[in-house]
């Protein structure tokens, strides 16, 4: 939105690094256990506020292989082991970041993440799991980073993923659940990195997280009605951004970041790609 400096970057920087623990990772806030997820936020907000230079890429990198299988492709979120879609996706995510993917075996992570594609041609946690919306953007972000979309029935995954629009012009994470504002960026985000923006009504899209604003306090809910949240304020933006909207920085699809901060990204294979269609 144009309005970085409205965060103070300073403290934002110190509050990030104080959540770093001794083996690399970062929790969500500082007395908490390292895990993968905020891991990776760590790594977005400090390439944001271009401060990439304050941490060991090398320490990170020794984490998050730490929690990857070398041999299938897995990857768990913690030391406690829970493996799913998620966090193979920030696994490559965060070490294209930091240009560090020759650490991982990316060819298996490819194949296992491939196996998460269900006959209904959306991607379940694991393989077998029901398709869901947000592990689509997970399953199709891995395997753009990865190179190998090839690997996957992509018209069918993007037929899945239009069905998920509904009349009144929202889009739902799975058969017969309701709307919800998160989906114009968990459904949109893969349809503009399979080229199929245009699968969707996106008039009726915009319509429907606009309307979803509250008009008081301007954050962004769920839907209509129900109270604002900087989750659905952030994926309402993004979406907007997507569908092009006027006074939005264009968002990245596969790294749901700026993408005037994606020349930062040191193995961005969408670099120089045109995100306009
Ligand atoms: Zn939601």
């Amino acid at each position: 939105m144009h309005a970085r400096e409205a965060l103070p970057r300073e403290d934002v920087i110190k509050f990030v690094l104080n959540c770093q623990k001794p083996n690399g990772g970062f929790g969500a806030a500082p007395n908490h256990d390292a895990h993968i997820t905020f891991t990776l936020s760590a790594v977005q907000i400090l390439l944001i506020e271009d401060a990439l230079d304050k941490i060991d890429a090398d320490q990170i990198a020794d984490y998050i292989v730490s929690l990857h299988n070398q041999e299938t492709g897995e990857v768990s979120g913690d030391e406690y082991g829970e493996v799913d879609t998620r966090f193979l996706y920030i696994a490559l995510n965060c070490l294209s970041i930091l240009g560090k993917l020759d650490r991982l075996n990316v060819e298996a992570m490819a194949k296992w993440i491939a196996a998460c594609q269900n006959l209904d041609g959306g991607f379940g946690m694991v393989p077998g799991a029901e398709s869901h919306a947000a592990q689509a953007f997970t399953c199709i972000g891995a395997l753009t980073i990865a190179g190998k979309l090839d690997l996957i029935d992509g018209d069918l995954a993007c037929w899945w993923l239009s069905e998920r629009q509904l009349p009144e012009g929202g889009l739902n994470g799975r058969p017969e659940k309701l709307p919800d504002v998160c989906y114009s960026w968990w459904v949109l985000s893969c349809l503009a990195m399979m080229k199929k923006l245009h699968w969707i009504n996106r008039d009726k899209l915009r319509d429907f997280i606009l309307k979803a604003q509250d008009e008081d306090d301007g954050g962004i809910a769920d839907r209509e009605g129900d109270v604002a949240d900087v989750f659905h304020t952030n994926f309402g933006l993004c979406g907007l951004s997507l569908l092009g909207t006027d006074g939005l920085d264009q968002v990245n699809p596969v790294y749901c970041l700026p993408q005037k901060v994606m020349h930062r990204v040191k193995q961005d294979p969408w670099n120089g790609k045109d995100l306009s269609k």
